[in-house]
């Protein structure tokens, strides 16, 4: 039987694995956890492996799993990677390190109002929505250099960069161009801001590809961490 150890692992060897395909240096590409409906235990089996960044979707529960690992694991970096209703933000402000699906100006304000002050900015990714699917949340990208000019004027805020969730389809080439095209966006907003460092895109099916764009952060859940129910 494998374990959440063995898993890491090998998402780990299959980044390290995709950037040297890439000729990139596979410390450039951290792994985001997805710990979302899973249990307390299975986050500790895997800071056990060595992982520290984990990435929750729900507040509720993300607060929840917080405050309990707080004390004894002060060291875990807490992603919100879910959607947020600007009523929730307070949650979100006083809990978690990063959120990675910011696309609205009224969130943003709302985050850095809320942002304790002992705590460092909270580091953001602007979501961007590429295919501009009505049903998909995310700025479009001509959005995207508003959105920026707005958190970089926010002092509890730090922008870090894009994060998207591209159309699952079995079409590589439709693939490879919505990374492309997120690519693009994310140098032209590393040009503008020195704090911009991070692409948040790729999951277990397209983490190749994503990694093969620039991608700095993949998010995995399943892979790691089994079905979810
Ligand atoms: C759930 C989720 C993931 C992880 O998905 P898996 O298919 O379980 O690997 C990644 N990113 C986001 C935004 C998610 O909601």
């Amino acid at each position: 039987m494998t374990t959440i150890a063995d898993r890491i692992s090998i998402a780990q060897s299959q980044i390290a694995q995709a950037a040297q395909n890439c000729s990139r240096n596979s410390e450039e590409v951290t792994l985001l956890a997805v710990s979302k409906t899973k249990p307390i235990e299975d986050i500790i089996a895997a800071y056990g492996a060595g992982q520290r960044c984990f990435g929750e979707n729900y507040v509720q529960e993300g607060e929840e799993k917080v405050i309990a690992l707080s004390q004894s694991h002060p060291d875990i970096e807490w992603h919100f990677i879910g959607p947020l209703q600007s009523n929730k933000s307070r949650i979100i402000a006083e809990h978690f390190d990063w959120m990675h699906t910011l696309s609205r100006e009224k969130i943003a304000t709302r985050l850095n109002e809320q942002r304790p002050d002992d705590k460092l900015p909270l580091q953001v990714c602007i979501q961007v929505n590429v295919s501009n699917e009505a049903s998909k949340s995310g700025v479009s990208s001509e959005e995207v250099n508003h959105l920026a000019q707005i958190i970089d004027k926010l002092p509890h805020l730090t922008l870090r960069g894009l994060m998207a969730i591209p159309t699952a389809t079995e079409d590589v080439n439709l693939q490879r161009q919505e990374f492309a095209q997120l690519e693009n966006l994310y140098l032209e907003l590393k040009q503008q801001y020195l704090s911009v460092d991070t692409l948040s895109m790729g999951m277990s099916s397209d983490l190749a590809i994503a990694i093969e764009h620039g991608s700095t952060m993949v998010r995995i859940g399943t892979a790691i961490f089994g079905s979810r129910a």
